[in-house]
């Protein structure tokens, strides 16, 4: 896994700066809007919107195989803090 820079973004949810995103496989690119993301400090399931700025994942948005890899995420975040 390889990280890549990101301008700075507020984590909806707890609030702390994120600036940084670490695909969970293959080759390191920067994310795009819609891409599915886990904030490092408080685990939340979240989405890079326009321009990159972060916002909560809506229960609508998940269905479908990305379910299980985010619930994947979710659990290595959490096990990671
Ligand atoms: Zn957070």
């Amino acid at each position: 896994m390889q990280s890549v820079t990101v301008s700075s973004c507020e984590c909806p949810v707890c609030h702390l700066v994120l600036n940084g995103a670490t695909r969970a496989k293959g080759k390191k690119v920067m994310p795009q809007e819609g891409d599915l993301t886990v904030c490092l400090y408080c685990a939340s399931p979240l989405v890079f919107g326009t321009g990159l700025v972060l916002r909560r994942l809506r229960k609508q948005e998940l269905s479908g195989p990305i379910v299980d890899d985010l619930e994947r995420c979710v659990a290595l975040v959490k096990m990671a803090r």
